[in-house]
């Protein structure tokens, strides 16, 4: 698979530095809030990269974080209040119950718009000791200094800052002199805080080397990642705003501290926007997942939709779009439960070869799921292959687009009689613990396309995918 490298800008081959397992860590959700479907298009970037890799049959570890600290209310210059403590001050929970609640809705959310869960989540006040850590990394090698109590990493003394969002020094110097609230402990306008001082009446803080505080927002992703991936790994991705500053920081602490390149690959989602505006909850235009299906709309028609625009491009929600994306989602389910009934010839035709290397390539090609949407729709009305080799490469496609198009030819399934024969047999041979018996029969029903379980009932089955 190719990717575009934000950092290079260039189109890049994924190829894991250890050459066994890519290993990816994604920018996950603040969680003092409910996430948002323009939040969600970030994430479901990394879900479709891990498919699109595991579709060429690569192993992928993904990590997500969950921020819980230090995200605050200013989030370009850094300043104002901890958000989660405005939760607080809002919900009357404490820390603990709102990061626990939002993340739990994040992760309900998520699986309703396909998005497969990640290998690890780790969260943002589990790790200050790793922070604090790379903290005094920074400082030992002179990245960092201290002022009253706040960490602040010195920007000058990363000659490569600014080489992922363009933001060079010089620039951000000059853009910060119309700045009326520059900080006058930095030593430069761009110097960021790695760990800042507790003020009076701060919940959430914790002991370190300059005293009570808490960390920066940039130095938790550092930690996470490194952390749980290592010290060099393949791909981080996040949404546009990202890339500055929260990435150019992640760069110079990171490679500050260990002295190497840490992430090969950048990737960065486009927005969604709604009414010609970002989605933002500042912007008053925010709409959650649970408010499509609210509307009578599956959630896997937002996937579906999203897969109309690349995602480096920014996308317009509009709620027609999204009936109709609706619409398009159903009528394929159907189609797909009268070709589930249709023998499924092996090997493949041809003519269905054909259609299978063009989808793959699509989605090789930086994840063009407009193209790979183009094969699609031409495959399922193509005359010249048959309703069950449609079946069967929708339902391998499937893995990737994540869309559940089995889903109407599940429910409708009905097994046959030499089915039921199997599983009886199964059953009987099970009883009598006959498990050489059991296990070829278990394979039949397997090649035969279905799936096998053992239930506290006996032998269930239904089709695979
Ligand atoms: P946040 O919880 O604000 O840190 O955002 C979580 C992720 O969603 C980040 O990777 C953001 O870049 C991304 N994001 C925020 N707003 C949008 C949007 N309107 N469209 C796409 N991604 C977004
Ligand atoms: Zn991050």
């Amino acid at each position: 698979m190719r990717l575009y490298n934000s950092l290079s800008r260039q189109v890049e081959e994924v190829k894991p530095v250890d050459e066994r397992t890519v290993k990816m860590y994604s920018c996950g959700p603040t969680v003092y809030r409910y996430i948002h479907i323009g939040n969600m298009r970030s994430f479901m970037l990394g879900d479709l990269i891990r498919r699109g890799l595991r579709f060429e049959g690569q192993d992928v570890r993904w990590i997500m974080n969950i921020t819980d600290v230090g995200h605050m209310t200013d989030e370009v210059t850094d300043t104002g209040r901890d958000k989660m403590e405005l939760a607080v001050d809002d919900e009357g929970l404490t820390p603990q119950q709102i990061g626990q609640k939002y993340t739990d809705a994040f992760l309900a959310d998520a699986d309703l718009v396909g998005i497969e869960r990640a290998d690890l989540y780790p969260r943002a006040s589990d790790h200050v000791p790793e922070m604090i850590e790379i903290i005094q990394k920074l400082l030992e090698k002179g990245h960092a200094y201290e002022v009253d109590g706040t960490v602040y990493y010195d920007v000058t003394t990363f000659p490569q800052y600014g080489k992922l969002s363009g933001n060079t020094l010089d620039a951000l110097r000059a853009g910060h002199r119309q700045d009326t609230v520059a900080d006058p402990n930095k030593r430069h306008p761009a110097d960021f805080a790695l760990w800042k001082k507790a003020g009076p009446g701060r919940l959430l803080k914790w002991p370190s080397p300059w005293g009570d505080g808490y960390p920066g927002w940039h130095i938790e992703c550092s930690a996470m990642s490194m952390k749980h991936i290592g010290e060099r790994f393949d791909i981080h991705t996040g949404g546009n705003d990202n890339k500055f500053p929260h990435h150019e920081d992640e760069i110079a602490q990171s490679e500050g501290a260990t002295g190497q390149q840490v992430v090969s690959i950048w990737v960065h989602g486009g927005f969604l926007q709604m009414g010609g505006q970002k989605m933002a909850k500042s912007a008053q235009n925010i709409r959650r997942v649970t408010d499509l299906r609210d509307q009578g709309v599956d959630p896997l028609a937002y996937r579906l939709l999203c897969f109309a625009t690349r995602y480096r491009s920014e996308m317009d929600f509009n709620w027609d779009a999204l009936q109709g994306a609706n619409e398009r989602l159903t009528s394929i389910r159907k189609r797909m439960a009268d070709w589930s009934k249709e023998p499924r010839p092996e090997p493949l035709s041809e003519g269905a070869q054909g259609f299978d290397r063009r989808f793959r390539d699509a989605v090789a090609d930086d994840l063009d799921l407009p193209q790979a949407m183009v094969v699609l729709n031409e495959l399922v009305s193509s005359p010249a292959v048959s309703g069950g080799e449609k079946y069967a490469l929708l339902s391998l496609w499937d893995a990737v687009l994540g869309l559940d198009l089995m889903r109407l030819a599940r429910e409708a399934w009905e097994p046959s009689e030499e089915i039921n024969d199997l599983v009886r047999q199964r059953d009987e041979a099970r009883s009598r613990k006959d498990y050489a018996a059991s296990d070829a029969i278990r394979r039949r029903l397997i090649d035969m396309g279905l799936e096998v379980m053992d239930t506290a009932k006996g032998t269930r089955v239904r089709p695979s995918g």
